[in-house]
């Protein structure tokens, strides 16, 4: 690989044709057409926080350095940004008006700044590494300066990895702020949508966990139909059978669930009283459990991480339950206490061997309060389960 240190161009130089599509978040062109600067292998565009961005021009103003850029040389003597995207957009952005700074407490656009300070920004010299060789070369080198910079996202690695056209058709619909679709499908996608969450779990859905190896097998499709189909049959099924939107159902593995459960047959409406009893059930500690609870049928009781009796609940009634048994000269646990061999049917138990539990189970409405509460030896606790 072939490398080459500019330092004759300028904010100006580079911002000359620079083009901004808002639609997209992406900045495309500079140097007159000559600066690629967003490459296909690239992330988003993130910067656009109101904070970033004018950092990156108060720097400027500052005269402190902004760090090392690299360019690429391609085949076709076109340059594009290996690394520096972010900040040069901030500035083409800055400098066609898209946002404002802060001077003196007042909010100042480019187009509003004294001359001096506009010159100060557009005499400003890059510092470009510019860099020429194989495409294997230059994506290695990509994710070891991304390594020591800040650090992609996984999917933003893969996205370099396996960069072609599938990459580009299923970042223009799973990470596209402005796809309206996103609205809808932020009830159960968590993460930023510009950093890759979405295409994340699109592709996690669609390929069973094994991500990387189906951008592997999809490389070089020219459509991202399976991808597309799959996410939507998702996000469709829990839509229908959840009618409400809960927000601890944002971030939940609707792949896998789907994967498990979309086969049984389940009534929206019955499902949709089961959800609300169960949010207005104190004892359910773990709400995002809910979902899963009802798909499976109302059975596995510890996804809602259920309230259990508290110390003193248990001290009283393991006090009271052991007092009466001594008195009738029968075991503290009773089911020992039914038991026909005299060994076990007397044996009084130490509190530390015993587990409480519901008289009535949680699941069939038992109360976790004292009037529900029996101490068992931990054995037929455990027998017990969850009958
Ligand atoms: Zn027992």
């Amino acid at each position: 690989m072939k490398t080459k240190l500019i330092t004759d161009l300028t904010v100006k130089k580079v911002c000359e044709g620079f083009v901004y599509n808002s639609l997209e978040e992406k900045g495309l062109f500079g140097l007159n057409g000559q600066l690629i600067i967003q490459p296909e292998y690239q992330r988003n565009y993130i910067y656009n926080d109101g904070k970033k961005d004018v950092a990156v021009i108060q720097s400027i103003l500052s005269g402190y350095p902004l760090g090392l850029i690299y360019f690429n040389k391609r085949e076709d003597g076109k340059l594009e940004i290996l690394d520096g995207q972010q900040r040069i957009t901030s500035i083409g952005r800055f400098t066609t008006g898209k946002f404002a700074i802060k001077i003196n407490g007042m909010e100042q656009y480019f187009s509003g700044l004294a001359t001096n300070l506009q010159d100060k920004i557009m005499d400003y010299p890059f510092l470009i590494y510019e860099c020429e060789g194989a495409e294997s070369e230059i994506k290695e080198w990509f994710k070891t300066i991304n390594m020591a910079g800040v650090p992609l996202v996984e999917q933003e690695l893969l996205n370099s990895i396996y960069s072609g056209q599938f990459v580009s058709l299923a970042k223009a619909e799973f990470s596209n702020s402005g796809n309206s679709l996103v609205q809808k499908w932020s009830a159960y996608i968590s993460g930023d949508v510009k950093r890759q969450a979405y295409l994340e779990r699109a592709l996690e859905w669609v390929s069973k966990g094994n991500i990387e190896n189906y951008m592997s097998l999809h490389r070089h499709d020219d459509n991202i139909n399976e991808l597309k189909t799959y996410f939507n049959t998702v996000i469709d099924w829990v839509s229908t059978v959840f009618v409400d939107v809960e927000k601890e159902m944002k971030g939940l593995e609707w792949g896998r669930l789907y994967e498990t459960y979309h086969n049984k047959p389940y009534n929206p409406n019955e499902v949709s009283q089961l959800v609300h009893k169960l949010y207005a059930d104190p004892y359910v500690k773990n709400r995002r459990g809910i979902f899963e609870f009802i798909l499976g049928g109302c059975k596995h009781t510890e996804l809602l991480d259920v309230r259990i009796f508290d110390e003193a609940t248990k001290r009283t009634v393991y006090a009271n339950q052991t007092a009466e048994a001594k008195e009738k000269g029968k075991s503290n646990c009773p089911i020992c206490a039914s038991d026909v061999r005299p060994e076990i049917n007397s044996k009084i138990w130490e509190q530390k061997d015993m587990d409480a539990d519901h008289i009535t189970a949680w699941s069939k409405g038992g109360k976790t309060d004292i009037k529900n509460c029996q101490m068992l030896c931990r054995h037929h606790n455990q027998a017990k389960g969850n009958k």
